[in-house]
């Protein structure tokens, strides 16, 4: 079976393809058949291509863009034709998984693509105004480029959160926003989910047994506390600003700073937008970059700010596993992932340095030999402590098959 993988964003867009030899899951995520990349970031209004195929051919171009559609069936086009073909057509390709940000309240479970599903996806745009026209408009490239038969499915980044408890997902506002929609979702669900998982499999333990709080670090951060295989409690909310500081969102701040500045600033609502999201977290207090290593080595030169900023990010961490702790009424593994989460050994440390009161003890020469799918943890510690390479598009594909084969 051929699953093509498509997470499409405002300015980016990734693909993958996976083959499953005699349709079986294997037990380690297996790496693509072929990769590409599309960044519209570019100043001089051209896309960038990257593709990667198994056997390491590699294309990179620069291109004019003419329009997404135009630029994502360029993309696809070197899946079956050029240096980097992987597959004879277009027709080899079974399924098709989308990432999908919002799913609502509606969607709690991966779904097969109907026009029904679209419009639902349209009308989330009110909450996730960057995102779910960008996945629409993905869905709506592989339809016009496969044509309208191709089975394609959306996973939804919400969707592992949809079982949080009411106590947990109402706002203590007026009780009437729940009606609006206006509640806590959570974000990152996919990965949080896919780390659960693997957790679960390379302590060989049953994930319905266990206690675990998955800390996702990346651009964007997020915590899930898991529990029978469940995500009770969370960081982010109604959008995914809320909750740890993160590299230019400033996550959980006092809301009456927003009305302070609302009356006393003249802030309107989109200034206020692009400085709680494009303006603060490492970003905003380091005023250098949102790229921890950029303020890794800041820190290391002495730079105050840098050091401010770091300390902020570990702090806020601790508090928000604190609370999860909290939710779960006790730990059995702490598991880090995502660019940071994988990448930084000083951020695991001084993390776990605040929990070393639960029997928490991390093995410090693991920590630093860049452990990727590992337990960390001392053997006689009471906490498991878990860096996985988190893989989105692979759990997307796994999504893909469960469906496939329960139709
Ligand atoms: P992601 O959103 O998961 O791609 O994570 C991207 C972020 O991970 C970057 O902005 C960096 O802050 C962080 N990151 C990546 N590599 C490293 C590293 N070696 N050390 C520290 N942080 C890293």
């Amino acid at each position: 079976m051929k699953i093509l993988v498509l997470n499409a964003g405002s300015s980016s867009q990734k693909s993958c393809l996976y083959d499953l030899k005699e349709n079986t899951l294997p037990a380690d995520p297996p790496e693509p058949l072929w990769e590409a990349q599309i960044d519209w970031t570019h100043q001089d209004g051209c896309a960038k291509l990257k593709v990667k195929t198994f056997q390491d051919q590699v294309l990179q171009e620069t291109c004019p863009s003419d329009s997404k559609l135009a630029d994502t069936l360029k993309m696809l086009q070197t899946l079956w034709s050029g240096t980097t073909q992987a597959i004879e057509n277009s027709q080899e390709i079974d399924i098709v998984g989308h990432r999908v940000v919002h799913g609502g309240e509606i969607y709690r479970e991966s779904t097969w693509i109907t026009a029904e599903v679209k419009t639902a996806i349209a009308n989330l745009a009110a909450f996730a105004p960057v995102h779910n026209p960008a996945n629409l408009e993905g869905i709506e490239a592989i339809e016009n480029i496969l044509g309208n038969n191709i089975p394609q499915v959306a996973v939804f980044d919400t969707a592992f959160h949809a079982h949080l408890p009411p106590a947990v997902y109402t706002y203590p506002g007026p009780y009437e926003w729940l009606s609006q929609g206006i509640r806590r979702y959570g974000f990152h669900g996919i990965s949080h989910q896919y780390c659960a998982q693997r957790a679960a499999q390379l302590l060989d333990r049953d994930l319905n047994a266990l206690k675990l709080i998955t800390c996702h670090l990346g651009n964007g951060c997020s915590l899930a506390a898991i529990r029978d295989g469940r995500s009770i409690d969370t960081t982010m909310g109604f959008t995914p600003l809320e909750g740890l500081m993160m590299g230019s969102r400033s996550g959980s701040v006092d809301p009456g700073i927003l009305i302070h500045l609302l009356r006393h600033s003249d802030y309107t609502a989109d200034q206020l937008d692009r400085v709680l999201n494009h303006r603060s977290g490492l970003l905003g207090i380091s005023g250098l970059s949102n790229d921890l290593r950029q303020i890794m080595v800041a820190m290391e030169q002495g730079n105050d700010r840098a050091k401010l900023a770091f300390d902020m990010f570990v702090h806020r961490l601790r508090a928000q596993i604190g609370a999860m702790l909290s939710s779960l009424g006790g730990l059995d593994g702490l598991v880090f992932t995502a660019g940071i989460g994988e990448n930084s050994a000083a951020v695991r440390a001084a993390t776990c340095e605040g929990f070393e009161f639960l029997g928490l003890s991390l093995d410090l020469s693991q920590n630093n030999a860049l452990p990727i799918d590992r337990d960390i943890a001392h053997l006689d510690s009471k906490v498991r402590v878990l860096v996985i390479h988190t893989q989105e598009d692979w759990a997307i594909a796994q999504e893909c098959h469960k469906m496939a084969s329960r139709s």
